[in-house]
């Protein structure tokens, strides 16, 4: 049953997302709005109300005439996606969003209210091909690449449920926002360094958000490490290392057999070197596979004296699967062991885990 305001039909397999106006640089706006034979200072205009006051309505667009709205908004706003449904739990502070975009593809979004902080976590492409096994997105594979308004998009639908008190503890803004919902996103460089342009650049340019707000996640695909490095970008990187040595982190993260662990975090290390921001270490604790108090042990020894905070993930279980989070006692020892060798390192929250959290996982029971 359509949702109201969903997009029903399906493009062709293979066909380009609509371009919209967070695809475009400044520059290139001026030139899509001449090209309509409107005046170039109208992108300005349309990018305003798009990125700083968030309103994709021509009819709200008073200071534009009324004859160039639509022709405006229809060449610069298409449709890029719509709600197939919200699911929410903690009294309604997190709630998780899955999107249909123009071609039928499925992604998800999860904003995330804290007492003091709120963040969202989106996703970069739909599906992922790094098929990592404990992970319900892996097990799809890739359906494609999102474009960078298709990932920008997620974000100006969280500000505005947000800005509208939508959630609950009244209007607020975003504060952090992370590239650990579908896919890799260094698989998606170009497209992804795009948006993260589009977040922070000032408005009425960009959303005006901060870039050490922003994290980045990877698998570790190490030249787009370290072509992000030489970016100048002030977003942390996340690296998912979950297995501190080759002969396991082969199983679990299967592009290990292209990049191994020392190059990765060489990579890791030119990052943080570059950035001036610590790397995240994402460590997924799942039972009696990666959790040894030894592994810990050889990861402290890996991490120690360098810029570097340890995540520690209880692992989400996806439906049917073998894997599973770890004793409470093995986590503590994990911690243990790490804090013995002066590793920074803290248990991730879990939140989300009673909707499906983990990232894909409403999605592969829409399917
Ligand atoms: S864990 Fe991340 S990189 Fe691995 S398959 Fe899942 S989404 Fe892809």
């Amino acid at each position: 049953m359509p949702v109201p305001g969903e997009l029903t039909f399906a493009a062709p397999r293979g066909a380009k997302p609509p371009r919209h106006l967070a695809d475009l640089t400044p520059g290139e706006r001026r030139e899509a709005v001449a090209a309509l034979g409107e005046k170039p200072f109208r992108a300005g205009q349309v990018s305003r109300h798009y990125f700083a006051r968030l309103a994709d309505d021509p009819a709200h667009w008073t200071d534009i005439p009324a004859a160039s709205r639509d022709r405006l908004a229809s060449d610069l706003l298409p449709d890029l996606m719509s709600v197939v449904r919200h699911v929410s739990c903690d009294g309604d502070t997190t709630r998780k969003t899955l999107w249909r975009l123009f071609d039928g593809t499925l992604v998800e979004s999860v904003l995330m209210r804290y007492p003091d902080r709120v963040t969202m976590c989106i996703s970069s492409q739909a599906g992922c091909g790094m098929n990592c096994p404990f992970c319900a997105t892996g097990q799809a594979g890739l359906t494609r690449n999102l474009s960078t308004a298709e990932i920008v998009h997620q974000i100006v639908a969280g500000m505005r449920s947000l800005r509208d008190g939508e959630i609950p503890g009244g209007a607020a803004r975003l504060n952090n926002i992370v590239f650990m919902g579908m896919g890799e996103p260094l698989a998606n460089y170009k497209k992804v360094v795009g948006a993260i342009r589009r977040l922070t650049d000032p408005e009425p340019d960009g959303l005006g958000l901060s870039q050490r707000g922003i994290t980045v996640s990877t698998v570790g695909l190490v030249p787009a490490m370290h072509r992000l490095a030489d970016e100048d970008m002030k977003v942390r990187l996340a690296l998912s290392l979950h297995a501190p040595d080759d002969e396991l982190r082969d199983t679990l993260v299967p592009v290990n057999t292209r990049w191994k662990v020392s190059e990765v975090l060489d990579a890791a290390w030119n990052y943080a070197e570059r950035s001036g921001r610590r790397v995240s270490i994402e460590y997924a604790l799942i039972k009696d596979i990666n959790d040894q108090a030894w592994r810990a042990d050889l990861l402290a020894r890996k991490l120690k004296n360098h810029r570097v905070h340890v995540n520690l993930i209880p692992l989400n279980p996806t439906p049917g699967s073998k894997w599973t989070a770890s004793r409470p006692e093995d986590e503590r020892e994990f911690v243990r062991q790490l804090e013995k060798h002066g590793v920074p390192v803290t248990v991730r929250d879990t939140r989300g885990q009673e909707i499906d959290g983990a990232c894909g996982q409403l999605a592969a029971a829409e399917r």
